[in-house]
C-alpha cells in the first residue's frame, strides 16, 4: 500500500480505508482546504494532526501544507499574517485558533533544493525561500508518521514514505538515514523521545540505536529552542515517561548535566524518587486539565543538582543563607548555557528552593511572615513533594497544611509567639530586611 522506499509517488490511502473523519477536524483547517483548494491550489492536512487522528487522538493544532506561496496564501485570506524570514510561513487566524500554512519545502538547509530567491533593486537578497514538491515536502519532515497528508478532494490520506504502516504498528522511524538526520537537527532526538512517551510509540530500533552516542549534539542545539521543546516534553501530560527515556538514551546528560551528575551519586536514589514523584505529580495536573507553572517545574527538575551544590558549598564551610544563594545561581547559571530558563521562570524556583529552610521555623512572627509570602503555596506543595521521601517531614507538612486553613487568632494559639502575630494583609507589609540570622538552621537535604 505504501512505499517505505520513497522511490515514486507513494500510496493513497482511500476515504473507506482509513478511519480520518471530517467531524474530528478542526472547521476552519477545513475552511483553509476548501478556500485554497477552490483557488486551484493543493492543499493537505500533515504532520502531527494526522498522525493523531489516525490513532483516534484529538490533534491540538492543524497545520496545513500547500503548493500556494506564502504570497498566494495571503491573497485568499483576510485575516492571514506572513511570520518567518527565511521560511515565510502562513498564519490564518480564526479567533483563538490559528491555522498555520506553509509552501511545500524541499528538504531543510539542502543547497541542491529549488531556491526562488527574490532580490531587492539595491540587489540584496530579501527572500530566499525553498521551495518543493509534495514529495520532497515529505521527505524532509523527521518521521514516516508525520509525514501523511489528508485531503478534502476525496478525503483520502497521500503517503510518501510508508507512514501509514507505521503508524497502525505505532512505529517511530525517522525518515532517511538515522544519523545523518540526527546530525542536521539533533533536536530531532527530543522528538523521539517526547513523541514515543505522548503518543505511546515505540522508537524503531535503527532510530533508537545511534541516540546515545549522538546525544552530545544536542549541546550545539540553541538554548532558546531546547527550552520550547523542554517546556513541551515536560508538559505533554507524560513528562515521567519522557524522563526515563531522557535517561536511558543518555539525553539527560545533555539537558541537564548537573542533575544527571546528582542522581548518579545520590547512593540512596532519594533524589530520583522525588523527581519522578514530582512528574507523576506534573503528569496527573496535565491530564486533569490543570496548569503547571513552569518555575515549579524546573524546581523540581533541578533539584537534585542544587541540593548537591548545596552539600558541597556546605561542607567547604559556608554559611546556610550564603550558600544557598549561591547555590541557586551556580545552577543556574550552569543549567541556561544549555536550556534557556527565562528570569520569570528562574526566579519563582529559586524562591521555592530558598524557603524550603523556613519551614521548620515555627515561631508566630516567621509563620506568618512565610504564610503570607506569595511563593507560600508553590513552597509548600515543594515540600509535600520532599515529603513522600522523607518520612520526619511528614509533621511539617501537617503543621502548614492546618496553618494555611485556620483563622489567624486560632492559629496564633497554637505557635509558641515571642511576638505578636501578624494578621492577614498586614503580614503582607512586614518590611522584608528586618529578618534575623538564624542561629541553627536545617539543612536542605533533599
Ligand atoms: P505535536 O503533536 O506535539 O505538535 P507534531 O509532530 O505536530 O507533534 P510539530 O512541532 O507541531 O510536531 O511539527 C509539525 C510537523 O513538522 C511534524 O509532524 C513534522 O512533520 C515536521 N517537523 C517538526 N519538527 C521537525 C524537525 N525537527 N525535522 C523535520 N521535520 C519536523
Ligand atoms: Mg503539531
Amino acid at each position: 500500500m505504501s512505499d517505505p522506499q520513497g522511490s515514486g509517488q507513494g500510496a493513497v490511502i482511500a476515504r473507506a480505508d482509513h478511519g480520518v473523519s471530517r467531524k474530528d477536524i478542526s472547521p476552519n483547517a477545513l475552511r483553509v482546504l476548501y478556500k485554497l483548494r477552490d483557488a486551484g491550489f493543493e492543499a493537505y492536512i500533515v504532520g502531527g494532526a494526522v498522525r493523531d487522528l489516525l490513532i483516534g487522538g484529538h490533534p491540538k493544532d492543524f497545520d496545513v501544507a500547500t503548493n500556494a506561496t506564502p504570497e498566494q496564501v495571503r491573497a485568499q485570506f483576510r485575516n492571514c499574517r506572513l511570520i518567518g524570514r527565511r521560511f515565510r510561513l502562513a498564519h490564518i487566524m480564526f479567533g483563538q485558533e490559528i491555522i498555520e500554512v506553509a509552501t511545500f519545502r524541499a528538504s531543510g538547509d539542502d543547497d541542491t533544493a529549488l531556491v526562488d530567491r527574490q532580490v531587492h533593486e539595491e540587489g540584496h537578497l530579501i527572500r530566499d525561500n525553498v521551495y518543493g514538491t509534495l514529495e520532497e515536502d515529505a521527505f524532509r519532515r523527521d518521521f514516516t508518521a508525520n509525514a501523511l497528508y489528508y485531503t478534502v478532494e476525496d478525503f483520502s490520506v497521500r503517503d510518501i514514505v510508508g507512514g501509514y504502516a507505521d503508524v497502525q504498528a505505532r512505529i517511530l522511524r525517522l525518515i532517511g538515514d538515522p544519523v545523518t538526520r540526527y546530525r542536521e537537527d539533533p533536536v530531532r532526538m527530543l522528538r523521539a523521545v517526547r513523541l514515543a512517551a505522548k503518543l505511546d510509540f515505540s522508537i524503531h530500533a535503527t532510530a533508537a540505536e545511534p541516540i546515545p552516542e549522538l546525544a552530545g549534539l544536542l549541546a550545539s542545539a540553541s538554548s532558546a529552542r531546547l527550552f520550547d521543546e523542554c517546556l513541551k516534553i515536560f508538559l505533554a501530560g507524560s513528562a515521567e515517561k519522557s524522563f526515563l527515556l531522557l535517561e536511558r538514551f543518555a539525553l539527560l546528560d545533555v539537558l541537564f548535566p548537573d542533575t544527571a551528575k546528582a542522581l548518579q551519586t545520590n547512593r540512596t536514589g532519594a533524589l530520583r524518587d522525588m523527581l519522578l514523584e514530582s512528574l507523576r505529580q506534573t503528569d496527573a495536573r496535565v491530564n486533569a486539565g490543570k496548569s503547571v507553572a513552569p518555575g515549579f517545574l524546573f524546581a523540581c527538575l533541578l533539584w537534585p543538582a542544587y541540593c548537591r551544590e548545596l552539600a558541597i558549598l556546605q561542607n567547604s564551610g559556608a554559611e546556610l543563607s550564603v550558600a544557598q544563594q549561591r547555590a541557586a545561581d551556580r545552577v543556574t547559571l550552569r543549567q541556561v548555557e544549555r536550556i534557556a530558563i527565562p528570569r520569570r521562570f528562574s526566579l519563582p524556583m529559586h524562591e521555592i528552593w530558598q524557603l524550603q529552610t523556613r519551614f521548620s521555623q515555627r515561631t508566630r512572627k516567621r509563620v506568618f511572615r512565610l504564610l503570607a509570602h506569595p511563593r507560600f503555596r508553590a513552597a509548600f506543595d515543594f515540600l509535600a513533594l520532599r515529603a513522600t521521601g522523607i518520612p520526619e517531614l511528614a509533621e511539617e507538612v501537617q503543621f502548614w497544611e492546618q496553618a494555611q486553613t485556620m483563622a489567624p487568632e486560632q492559629l496564633a494559639q497554637i505557635i509558641p509567639g515571642q511576638s505578636k502575630p501578624a494578621i492577614g494583609g498586614e503580614s503582607a507589609h512586614v518590611p522584608p530586611k528586618r529578618r534575623r540570622r538564624r542561629s541553627k538552621p536545617k539543612t536542605t537535604d533533599g
